[in-house]
């Protein structure tokens, strides 16, 4: 693993933050989660930016620029020497006192990790999964914009829990509206007569990089593709559906609360947009 905290590479021992940080304290931050394949960073700009933009929503101001956090990253991955890994970013409001007023913490704290990644195992790519609707809703964008990544999952995390209740590894979550958001960390797409369909920003979602990289392909590859607004009924009766993520990359969903999905396997523009991901990452398939 190589971690780098505040400015520079620090051993594991090093790599702690105080007890007064808020981001412990109040989930007062925000953070990335970035893929390294062939020993380069997957969509580096487009992290940053997110990671920029989640900062400037928040009114936490970074110790670094886009350019500067882009070369200590490069600089982290070149350190860490593997051709594959996984980079979490974070910052926090820092160390303050016990209110919740950051103006009371004197700097952010700044640290990203490179290790490796613990992947699905190759058979829920082969087979597809099984995935529930949770009761615990998305939050709405009018609370705290889901476009922002921060630090506040607890919402997500019971979502997981149910889903792991009912046997599943993933959950759907909905909006105020009823309205499928996305799942507890990735997002969610449909295929019905030939075409995607995935939830539009304005549903509540976090605005995925591996979102916007099938919507990209989805073009390349010829398959019509939308942003909409999608019930839950729009999930069952779909001929194929799909999430995405960084660390999942596409998982082919092939059951939702109990229905099944097309022919109870992964369907075929899935396996279209999942190769053609592999192809752009240059990561081998083991499983098409
Ligand atoms: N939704 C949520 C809530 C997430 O936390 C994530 C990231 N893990 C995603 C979607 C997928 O985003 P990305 O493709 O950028 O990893």
């Amino acid at each position: 693993m190589t971690v780098y905290m505040n400015g520079r590479f620090v051993g594991k021992e090093e790599a702690v933050v105080s007890v007064y940080d808020h981001g412990l304290l109040y989930g007062d931050g925000i953070f990335e989660g970035i893929r390294i394949y062939g020993g380069r960073i997957f969509r580096l700009a487009e992290h940053l930016r997110r990671f920029f933009d989640s900062a400037k929503a928040i009114l936490l101001e970074l110790p670094t620029t886009p350019d500067a956090l882009g070369e200590a990253l490069l600089e982290g991955v070149k350190r860490y020497g593997r051709d594959e890994g996984y980079i979490r970013l974070v910052a926090t409001r820092g160390a303050g006192d016990l209110g919740l007023d950051p103006a009371k913490c004197s700097a952010p704290t700044l640290f990203f990790i490179i290790d490796t990644i613990s992947l699905y195992p190759e058979e829920f790519y082969r087979k597809g999964i099984p995935v529930v609707t949770a009761s615990s809703r998305r939050l709405p964008a009018d609370g705290l914009d889901p476009r922002v990544k921060t630090l506040n999952y607890l919402n997500n995390i019971l979502a997981k829990v149910e889903a792991r209740q009912a046997g599943c590894i993933e959950a759907v979550m909905l909006n105020q509206r009823g309205e499928v958001a996305e799942c507890t960390a990735d997002n969610i797409f449909v295929v019905k007569d030939g075409g995607l369909a995935t939830p539009a920003p304005h549903c509540g979602i976090l605005q995925g990089i591996t979102r916007q990289t099938v919507l990209e392909l989805a073009v390349r590859e010829d398959v019509p593709a939308r942003e909409t607004v999608l019930t839950r009924f729009d999930l069952y009766t779909a001929d194929e559906c799909f999430m995405t993520g960084s660390g999942a990359e596409i998982v082919p969903v092939v059951r939702i609360d109990g229905r099944t999905i097309g022919g109870g396997r992964p369907g075929e523009v899935t396996e279209k947009l999942r190769l053609a991901f592999r192809r752009l990452t240059g990561s081998s398939d083991s499983v098409g």
